[in-house]
């Protein structure tokens, strides 16, 4: 046994996943400043986001808004009546000294996401989704970059009041041994989903999308232990890694006798370890009270109805409608899936193609080309009218597989539809049968040596000949019917 299953089978994990979803409004959350990424610094500012005396917020309909859909598509239930709360804490990236969040009254709770792992679906509480606003961004400059040891500080409140939606879950326990893929399967689904609402660009890499793990053990039919929150999970890939590496250090700890210190950890993208932040032994007191500054938000019910009739086909949904226009078995669908090529296969069969064709091309040559280019499927530059265009060409004949593969070729390189491909590489299939003839003649009399021994009866002698007329066609001729014309130019017969 590996030491990762010699820990699951002493000790049960449980995760807990708090993700931030920066929304992709265009102004930010109580004032009217730009929510651009990458200006000058400080200069999508204003009194309100800078936090000035007298300065008074409004609140952003369309967060709210977007932060309902996300709720509904969640399967939360919304809140009838809520406040936004003040979060007081000091630090230089909360000019306010506060930050406005939710507390006790979040705008959505109690909800679910069902995920998928190798065929088993895992439901994944949801404790709340509220709305909040991000934060300044600090910069320590310095040798050590962090702000212990750096020569001084700046801070850029570009971000600062930028909507930002905290969706956190029920622990999930029972999970076992897939809990790092549970935990990874639910942020990949997190984010599909809100890719489809289009509240957000959804970027781990640029932190418009960001996730804080929590990991607990505890021996089977014990309580659940004292959990850990891994911070700085900036990809999918590290959600699983985090939660593995977190499972693996806390049973060192319980093994020897140690207890879990309930403390934040920072994920190394580096090592794919944890390291030690900040304790949480002691809550903080952020002395939350409901701010004065902004009327309650109260949806109306009314309001709500519409915003849910009017959610988009979500993707389990999409998924379960493209199985059945697909007509793909389970298992099928998984392969499909973890290819990441459903929708795509689902397009390519709109567009015409029979399934089996469809298929066969993102599972195979498209899929291998996507891996030596380390791009998704869908991002390759061929689409699925390209596909369902070759697939038609290959099934009256202008091309053959062989020739089609060039033409994906040929898109990739230049970006061209497949016809010009065709046309510019003069790529179609010789069917002319007098140039075929041509061909098969001058194979044979470059190579009497060979004819001589077809004639002689040594029929898969030909192969060589066939061979010939392919080179000298640029492989265009459909080999089967070359060899029929070699074995009657030499008279013989099969
Ligand atoms: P905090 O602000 O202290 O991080 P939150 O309530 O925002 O607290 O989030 C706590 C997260 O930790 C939730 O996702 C919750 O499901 C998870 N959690 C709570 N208890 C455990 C546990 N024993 N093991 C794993 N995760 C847990
Ligand atoms: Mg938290
Ligand atoms: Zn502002």
């Amino acid at each position: 046994m590996t030491a990762y299953e010699d820990v699951i089978a002493k000790y049960e994990p449980v995760i807990g996943l708090e993700t931030h979803v920066e929304l992709g409004t265009v102004s930010k959350m109580f004032c009217g400043c730009s929510t651009e990424f990458g200006g000058d610094p400080n200069t999508h500012t204003c009194p309100v986001c800078l936090g000035l005396p007298g300065a008074l917020p409004v609140a952003n309909e369309k967060a709210i808004e977007s932060t309902i859909r996300i709720g509904l598509a969640l399967n939360c239930s919304i809140a009838e009546w809520c406040r936004f709360a003040r979060k007081n804490y000091f630090y230089p990236d909360m000019p306010k000294n506060f930050q406005t969040s939710q507390y006790d009254e979040p705008l959505c709770v109690e909800g679910y996401l069902d995920v998928e792992v190798d065929g088993e679906t895992y439901r994944v509480g949801i404790e709340r989704v509220h709305l909040e606003e991000d934060t300044g961004k600090n910069t320590h400059v310095g040798t050590s970059g962090r702000i212990h040891g750096a020569d001084y500080s700046l801070v850029d409140y570009n971000r600062a009041g930028i909507p930002l939606v905290e969706i956190v879950t029920k622990p999930v326990p029972g999970t076992g041994a897939l809990a790092p893929e549970v935990a990874k399967a639910y942020v990949t689904a997190l984010r599909d989903i809100l890719r489809t609402l289009d509240v957000s660009d959804v970027r781990m890499e640029q932190g418009s999308l960001r996730c804080d793990v929590n990991t607990s053990l505890n021996l089977p039919g014990a309580e659940w232990g004292t959990r850990t929150e891994t911070k700085n999970v900036n990809s999918l890939r590290s959600v699983e890694r985090a939660v593995r590496s977190e499972i693996l250090r806390q049973a060192e700890v319980l093994d020897a006798g140690g207890r879990i210190v309930q403390e934040t950890r920072h994920f190394q993208e580096t090592t794919g370890d944890t390291r030690r932040g900040r304790s949480k032994e002691e809550a903080t007191d952020y002395r939350y009270f409901p701010e004065p500054d902004l009327v309650p938000m109260a949806p109306d019910p009314a309001w709500v109805a519409t915003l849910k009739d009017t959610l988009p086909e979500l993707p389990a949904a999409r998924r379960a409608r493209m199985r059945d226009v697909l007509g793909v078995s389970a298992d099928d669908m998984v392969h499909l899936t973890n290819a990441g090529v459903v929708d795509l296969v689902g397009a390519t069969v709109e567009a015409g193609a029979p399934v089996g064709e469809a298929r066969n091309w993102w599972l195979g040559y498209l899929a291998q080309k996507a891996n030596e280019r380390e791009v998704d499927p869908a991002d390759l530059g061929v689409t699925p009218a390209h596909v369902a265009r070759l697939v038609a060409l290959v099934a009256d004949g202008s091309l053959s597989t062989a020739l089609a593969r060039q033409v994906v070729d040929g898109i990739l390189e230049t970006g061209a539809d497949v016809d010009t491909v065709v046309a510019e590489r003069g790529l179609a299939v010789v069917s002319d049968t007098g140039a075929l003839e041509q061909a098969a003649d001058d194979a044979i009399a470059a190579n009497p040596d060979v004819a001589e021994k077809v004639r002689g009866g040594k029929l898969p002698a030909v192969g060589a000949l066939v061979g010939a007329v392919m080179k000298a066609t640029r492989g265009q001729a459909d080999a089967a019917a070359v060899k029929q014309i070699l074995l009657a130019r030499l008279g013989v017969s099969e």
